[in-house]
């Protein structure tokens, strides 16, 4: 039997995920939740899928997908469709994919969870971490914040040299359709 404490680690894609499995896996007995209602078309969420799946057998992690839950999320977002990356749809979409997180976390006996949605240099850190401390301590769960894993540079950078190395597919949009549709107008 493990001695390792259970971590839930929630992953948005393989490239994020990357660096964090690497720093985590000797500390935690680690579940990879790929919970992302958010992404759009379905094949790009296959694909991401995919690519985590096989990031978890890379590192003989153990994996778990959430439901695609696509409507329930366009719902829980419904009036801030014209918000840019980074505005006011974004929160609710973290909260929502953080609340599945400790869930999960609730029902393996995990004590701990984290996050790869703070890793990006586009992604608000203090705001997720202000998210998942309010759901860890609603939840009587330990939240793990980037910054007790690493140094957010050096962490992402880390995240691209491993997956070139394993050739991780690396999507070109954050996830949802909103935010393909501003990416591709760049
Ligand atoms: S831009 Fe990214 S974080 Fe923001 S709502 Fe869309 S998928 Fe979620």
């Amino acid at each position: 039997m493990s001695e390792k404490p259970k971590l839930i680690l929630h992953v948005c894609c393989a490239v994020c995920g990357a660096a964090l499995a690497d720093a985590l896996k000797d500390q935690f007995e680690i579940t990879l939740f790929y919970y992302n209602p958010n992404i759009w078309p379905k094949e790009e969420y296959e694909r991401r899928l995919e690519a985590v799946k096989k990031l978890s057998e890379i590192y003989q992690l153990n994996f778990e997908e959430g439901e695609y839950e696509n409507e329930l999320w366009l719902e829980r977002v419904k009036g801030w469709e014209s918000e840019p990356e980074g505005g006011r749809r974004c929160p609710i979409c973290f909260e929502m994919r953080l609340e599945k997180t400790a869930e999960l976390a609730k029902k393996q006996g995990a004590s701990y969870f984290t996050t790869t949605l703070a890793i990006s240099p586009f992604k608000d850190e203090e705001g997720i971490n202000a998210i998942a401390s309010r759901i860890a301590q609603a939840n009587d769960l330990n939240f793990l914040p980037l910054a007790a894993i690493g140094d957010k540079k050096d962490l992402w950078q880390k995240s691209r040299l491993l997956a070139k190395q394993y050739q991780l597919y690396h999507q070109k949009y954050c996830g949802c359709q909103f935010s393909l549709k501003t990416t591709s107008k760049k």
